[in-house]
């Protein structure tokens, strides 16, 4: 069951959305139709194989990058029909891409910072040929990366020696190139003096690490950097201006980017109350799975709100709660789900279940990409305006 709300609000979108339909309807055949209870964000195996797979037919059929310019392979899409294609894609069962921090985050910053030698790289985003990893986390640098200390040495012949680790490196273990975010500048730390870098995932003093989850995935990794040599030409933008480089990466990762976990957040609900449809389940276990999926409803209605607002020139607060609400939603389906499992709740993979292994990757999908914590004080600061959070002395 949905609700009904239509992003096809003009004739063009209407046409847009059409022609996406019919040409999903010759070629999404069932090979590549995703399982709706699978983690969309799984990283290895048959079924990141498919999604590769998927990504090729969507690129020889021009439906990749709908939101990059024409002019840098993708539809010149507007946000509106950007919405209108992931919201048609989830709907009739497509899997994500699978080069999506290459698509959704490197790819827009190369367009918009890189130079011509880096705009190069983009085709093989959009084929999948080469897959992207993201390197800014480091152990002691998660939400405040001002403490990153993976150093970028400047050599006379101007080249860069690269020192130092990464970690939760996603997709880690088979990306081809990384967008390294990393100190140039003489303070030990704070966000003047760092900059980004293109790196060849296989360089001499590369080393990655894969770091099994609860769930038994390899999602991500630890990556050592040992004096590694990167040419003058793998610097992003303006030596010591990285962190505004890395803040367009950002803003990519915490608005547009999640539109694309609308499908995805819907089949969970959906199953869900086929879950609490059961004989024997209890009236306020029910209770809970029909409250989960009203709130997947204003999950996905937000989103709407936030690409209205966006279509009109302005920035709707839906946007930046979109990406916490996932987390906090998703995480709350998940034991809602292994409430109603009772027994079974921590069983993991069944062919088409995978209701254990969900449960567990949700509670990184809390931290990922900003914490819960984080994201809530953005939303005070930058659209309540509140106060900035005292910084320790
Ligand atoms: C699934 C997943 C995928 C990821 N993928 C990548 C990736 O591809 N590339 C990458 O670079 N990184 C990636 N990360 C790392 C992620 O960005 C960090 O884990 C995250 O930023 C938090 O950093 P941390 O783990 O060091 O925790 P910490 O920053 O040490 O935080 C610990 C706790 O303190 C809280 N806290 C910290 N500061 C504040 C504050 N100012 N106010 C209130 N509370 C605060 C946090 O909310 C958290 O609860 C990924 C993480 C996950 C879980």
């Amino acid at each position: 069951m949905q609700l009904r709300a239509d992003l096809a609000t003009t004739p063009a979108l209407v046409a847009f959305r059409d022609e996406l339909r019919a040409w999903l309807d010759r070629h999404l055949t069932e090979e590549f139709k995703a399982n709706p209870l699978a983690d969309p964000t799984g990283a290895e195996g048959d079924a990141f194989e498919r999604r590769r797979a998927w990504q090729r037919v969507l690129h020889d059929g021009g439906w990749i990058g709908v939101h990059w310019p024409a002019e840098y392979g993708g539809r010149g899409a507007t946000l509106a029909e950007y919405a209108l294609f992931l919201v048609t894609c989830g709907e009739a069962g497509a899997p994500e891409p699978v080069n999506t921090i290459g698509l959704s985050m490197v790819g827009p910053t190369l367009i918009e910072h890189g130079t011509p030698q880096q705009q190069a790289l983009l085709p093989a985003i959009l084929s999948a040929e080469t897959i992207w990893c993201q390197l800014f986390s480091e152990p002691e640098a998660g939400s405040d990366l001002g403490a990153i200390r993976t150093r970028a040495r400047k050599q006379p012949d101007g080249r860069w020696h690269v020192s130092g680790q990464k970690v939760w490196t996603s997709l880690g273990p088979t990306a081809d190139l990384g967008f390294l975010l990393a100190r140039t500048g003489d303070a030990p730390s704070g966000f003047r003096g760092l900059s980004c870098f293109v790196v060849d995932m296989h360089a001499p003093g590369v080393t990655v690490r894969g770091l099994r989850q609860m769930g038994g995935q390899t999602h991500f990794s630890e990556v050592f950097f040992d004096d590694v040599v990167l040419p003058a030409d793998a610097l992003v933008g303006q030596e010591d201006d990285g962190w505004s480089v890395a803040t367009n990466t950002l803003g990519h990762e915490r608005t547009t980017a999640i539109l694309a976990r609308h499908a995805s957040t819907m089949s969970y609900a959906s199953a869900l109350l086929g879950l609490a449809g059961r004989p024997g389940v209890t009236p306020s276990d029910r209770d809970r799975a029909v409250t989960d999926w009203i709130e997947a409803q204003v999950f996905r209605l937000n989103g709407y709100r936030g690409v209205a607002a966006a279509i009109g020139g302005s920035t709707s607060p839906a946007t930046w709660t979109q990406r916490m609400q996932w987390g906090l939603l998703n995480r709350r389906l998940f034991e809602t789900a292994s409430a109603l499992r009772d027994g079974d709740a921590l069983l993991l993979d069944g062919e088409d279940d995978h209701w254990g292994t969900l449960l567990l990757a949700s509670r990184g999908w809390t931290i990922g990409g900003g914490t819960t914590e984080i994201q809530r004080n953005m939303l005070g600061e930058k659209i309540l305006g509140l106060p900035r959070e005292p910084k320790p002395v």
